[in-house]
């Protein structure tokens, strides 16, 4: 079974404590690697590597910092077949949407923040013949990076890229789910030339490494992804060391889907957003009100879609659903469709576990499922699920689905399809959420700003925001 090593001071190293967990296939339920459990002596040890690494990196000139960070994109576009494969395998992804998706987006994310940072300025405030202003922006110092399973390498790229773009030195910790591309990326680091401490990654559990990284005295500031709950134990730790917190987490997001839309275009994007990668992304539409005139016809279409979904084995070609995480998760799906029954929902399809046979037999497997007949403030409608289940409404009013849209305690991503472009704008200023997609989902464009609002996170990442997230400002002010 291969044996994943943590990466410190630029150096492959087992754990301080010599223990190991294992590490399972989602698509089989065998173990097939194993993790370091670490602690807060190897978090320790990451952050003094940090701190070695500090002086010379932060002072290191711009184009030492690109051309390093080129050099990391490159390195993971050339090894990409071998990391989609890894990436399926520890999450149970099919291999198709880890080629396309996560890890052109991971080799995208270093080369667009190695290109961001050089373009990267600061303000300067001219006070008449009196004074003149300037900001300085300088790196933080040591900081964390704690990403979570569901992208794994998208998402541990997402963070760690502009931290040592700014010039910060890192200690980093993917989850316990899903360590194996961070492993491999960790051997491109070293390849591409990134100097011994700049990144260091500490694999194990969240309450023991992670809880260690968001607890330890040094580190200065902490880029976190993942549950509300767990980002809630974080601010709770961080904030009285007045660290700097930038917190991605849950969401319940709202598909609003009116009559005038472009039918096919809203069909087929509704049917992304409500199952790519299991429905097990932050941004996923699990909450779809469909203006009444239309319901019925979107309803039957929707399902007939959902339901012709080739769920299975993540390695072969033409699977559109591969396994969710864990069995535990599975169970928690399942659960969660038991409930919503409860509360008087009608499942039109799915509702079950999917028994695939084969290599995949023990595997974790939900069929796409689609609800009819919650209330809009029912709990499976406020609570996110994070799997392949999605509640389907009907609505009459703009003003009703505003209402039903901002209902939740979530705020992160919200998708309005119309061709009325008036009404697109006045629902996407009324949404409570930080991204509003009109007539599409999950288009990116790296530079805009990228975050939730209420319980789904404090901060934004993306563009120029997260390097100023990553950076300190320092007015310094003379005197003409
Ligand atoms: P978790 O909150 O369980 O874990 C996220 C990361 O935090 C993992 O590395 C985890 O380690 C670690 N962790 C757990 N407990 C602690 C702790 N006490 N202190 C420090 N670190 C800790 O989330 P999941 O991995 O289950 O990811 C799913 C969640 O992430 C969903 O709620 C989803 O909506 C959210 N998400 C949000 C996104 C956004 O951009 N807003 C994007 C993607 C996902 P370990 O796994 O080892 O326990």
């Amino acid at each position: 079974m291969k044996k994943i090593e943590n990466f410190i001071g630029g150096e492959f190293s087992p754990p301080v404590s010599g223990e190991y967990f294992e590490n399972f296939n989602p698509a089989t339920g065998a173990p097939y690697s194993q993790v370091p459990d670490s602690d807060e002596r190897d978090v320790h040890i990451a952050v003094e590597a940090a701190e070695k690494a500090f002086p010379s990196w932060s002072e290191s000139s711009l184009s030492k910092r690109e051309g390093i960070l080129i050099q990391i994109a490159n390195g993971i576009r050339d090894k990409s077949e071998e990391l989609a494969h890894a990436e399926s395998v520890d999450n149970g992804k099919p291999l198709t949407l880890a080629r396309s998706v996560d890890i052109p987006r991971a080799a995208e994310n270093f080369r667009f923040f190695a290109s961001a940072m050089t373009h990267f300025h600061s303000e300067s405030h001219a006070m008449g013949s009196e004074a003149i202003n300037y900001t300085l922006r300088e790196p933080v110092g040591v900081v964390g990076c704690i990403s979570p399973w569901n992208l794994p390498l998208y998402l541990f790229s997402w963070k760690v890229a502009p931290a040592i773009a700014a010039g910060n030195c890192v200690v980093a910790k993917p989850s316990e789910l899903t360590p194996m591309t961070a492993y491999l990326f960790s051997h491109i680091c070293k390849e591409a030339g990134l100097p011994p401490g700049v990144l260091n990654i500490v694999h194990g559990y969240g309450r023991k490494a992670g809880a260690a990284i968001s607890s330890h005295a040094r580190i200065r500031a902490v880029s976190f992804t993942g549950g509300t709950a767990t980002g809630a134990e974080i601010a709770r730790t961080s904030a009285p060391m007045f660290k700097k917190l930038s917190l991605e987490l849950g969401g319940k997001n709202a598909s609003v889907i009116f009559a005038d839309c472009d039918y096919e275009k809203a069909l087929k994007g509704t049917l992304q957003s409500s199952f790519a990668n299991q429905g097990q992304i932050c941004l996923c539409g699990s909450r779809i009100f469909v203006e009444r005139s239309l319901y019925t016809k979107f309803r039957d279409d929707l399902v007939a879609e959902a339901k012709k979904l080739s769920v299975g084995d993540p390695l072969q070609e033409d699977v559109q659903q591969g396994a969710v995480i864990s069995a535990l998760h599975k169970k928690k799906i399942l659960d969660c469709v038991e409930r919503a029954k409860g509360e008087g929902g009608k499942i039109l399809c799915g509702g079950s576990e999917a028994i695939v046979n084969g290599r995949c037999q023990g595997g974790n497997f939900v069929y796409p499922t689609v609800i009819e007949g919650l209330e809009y403030d029912s709990i499976t409608n406020r609570e996110e699920i994070f799997g392949p289940v999605v509640s389907i409404m009907p609505f009459d009013q703009e003003d009703e689905v505003v209402n039903y849209a901002n209902s939740t305690d979530y705020g992160l991503a919200s998708m309005i399809w119309t061709k009325d472009l008036s009404r697109a704008h006045r629902l996407a200023a009324t949404m409570k959420t930080g991204i509003v997609w009109i007539n599409s989902w999950m288009l990116r464009d790296l530079r805009t700003p990228f975050g939730g609002m209420k319980h789904s996170g404090v901060g934004r990442e993306g563009g120029v925001e997260v390097l100023r997230f990553f950076t300190e400002p320092k007015n310094v002010c003379v005197t003409m």
